[in-house]
């Protein structure tokens, strides 16, 4: 039984498991909540590998490129093409948005309203300044990983610096990347408990009426997201990562259904950083540094997502916007992406920021936080495809993916 059960490749134990909670919850309704646990007991065991896993793995990668004129050079693609991708994303929120007016016509009665998050007004200085970790122990206790990062980076950059010195450093994080990287392969196999009782929870409890309501909200979502997957990363991955696109979302499998099914890019990192070395073919010290900086900051569906979300409510509440604040809507949506935490919800949380430079009531909000959760498992898909179609590019242009393994990869 136990040898059957290890033969069916991962992936595949996954997606069965996502199929088969969709198909419980529907049947069980909201009562399916009495199995979240399973869910949470998996999301806690991945996120007790993410803040030692970012620091030995962001540190030994940024020491295995080697020298500081290549980390430029690695770092410097990486965020054009975060920032880039980023941008259109924003656009072709607000695109969708006026196209298809999602909040007009909408009796603002008629929708159930969920719990509002407190929105924390977080202002660009705010973000600017938190980046800056005031104590790295704190921060680690804190798992606030934006922080973490600026500080991983920074060490990485001393043991560069430091040459012949910096060297006993490298293999003591080298081992520690290994270590996490076995921890990782262990927690996995918690994976298909986790995504079955998740997604049980999620059809059960997810109202009916709410999703009427939103439909078109929730459409729009996972229109918009689609068409950054299908286009966006499958033109980058194509065009000037020159890759096969079918083998990339094939090695990728394992990172999509976590992604949805925990909606956390952060929870889902350890997974999107295995299929990357394993089947992506991207070099560690690429993947490490890419994967691990992309979790945080790069989030295009979200991106996506709140140029949308500003529409919503602009037409709910009959706000009249203009071309320059269109522009701005852009540019605060995809800083909003860069600032929000990879933890489920954190997109609605990051609307305060840009609702709040337009005019736009807060109110909306509480009008979208009953189906977030469901929008937000696209996004959180989203955004982790975008961070390993990066890192695959990346390596594609700087000579570090092993194209051969991308091609042959068969996924386990
Ligand atoms: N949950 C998303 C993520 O972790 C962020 C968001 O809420 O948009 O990537």
């Amino acid at each position: 039984m136990l040898a059957f059960w290890f033969k069916i490749p991962l992936w595949q134990r996954v997606i069965a498991a996502l199929i088969l909670g969709v198909i419980l919850g529907l049947w069980w309704g909201p009562d399916a909540e009495q199995i979240k646990w399973i869910g949470d007991f998996f999301i806690k065991s991945i996120k007790m590998l993410v803040v030692p896993l970012i620091f030995f793995s962001l540190v030994s990668g940024v020491a295995a490129i080697g020298d500081l004129r290549k980390l430029g050079r690695v770092g410097g693609r990486a965020m054009i093409l975060f920032i880039i991708t980023g941008q259109i994303a924003a656009w072709l929120g607000l695109f969708l948005g006026t196209i298809f007016k999602p909040g007009s016509g909408l009796a603002k009665d008629a929708i159930n309203k969920g719990e509002t998050p407190v929105p924390n007004e977080t202002t660009a200085v705010d973000m600017i300044l938190s980046i800056i970790p005031e104590s790295p122990v704190q921060v680690m206790a804190d798992a606030r990983v934006l922080p973490l990062i600026v500080f991983a980076l920074l060490v990485g950059i001393g043991i560069l610096m430091a040459k012949e010195d910096g060297k006993p450093l490298i293999k003591i994080f080298d081992s520690g990347a290994i270590v996490m990287q076995k921890i990782t392969m262990i927690v996995m196999e918690l994976t298909p408990f986790g995504v079955f009782a998740l997604m049980a929870w999620v059809a059960g409890t997810l109202g009916v009426d709410a999703l009427q309501a939103l439909g078109k909200l929730v459409f729009l979502n996972y229109l918009g997201c689609l068409l950054i997957i299908g286009i966006i990363y499958s033109a980058m991955l194509k065009f000037i990562g020159k890759v096969p696109v079918i083998d990339f979302f094939r090695g990728i499998i394992d990172a999509i259904a976590v992604s949805y099914s925990t909606a956390s890019s952060n929870a889902t990192l350890p997974v999107t950083l295995r299929c990357a070395q394993r089947n992506l073919g991207v070099s560690k010290s690429v993947s490490s540094f890419v994967i691990s900086l992309g979790a945080t900051i790069n989030m295009n569906g979200t991106a996506m997502y709140l140029g949308l979300a500003t529409l919503f409510g602009a037409q709910i509440f009959g706000v009249e916007l203009s071309w320059g604040q269109y522009g701005l809507i852009a540019i605060l949506s995809t800083l909003g992406a860069i600032g929000a935490a990879g933890i489920p919800g954190a997109g609605l949380i990051m609307m305060a920021l840009v609702f709040g430079a337009v005019g736009v009531p807060l109110e909306t909000i509480a009008f979208v936080a009953g189906v977030d959760r469901i929008m937000d498992m696209m996004r959180t898909t989203t955004n982790v495809s975008g961070d390993a179609a990066v890192a695959v590019t990346v390596a594609s242009m700087t000579g570090e993916l092993d194209k051969e393994e991308l091609i042959s990869a068969d996924d386990v």
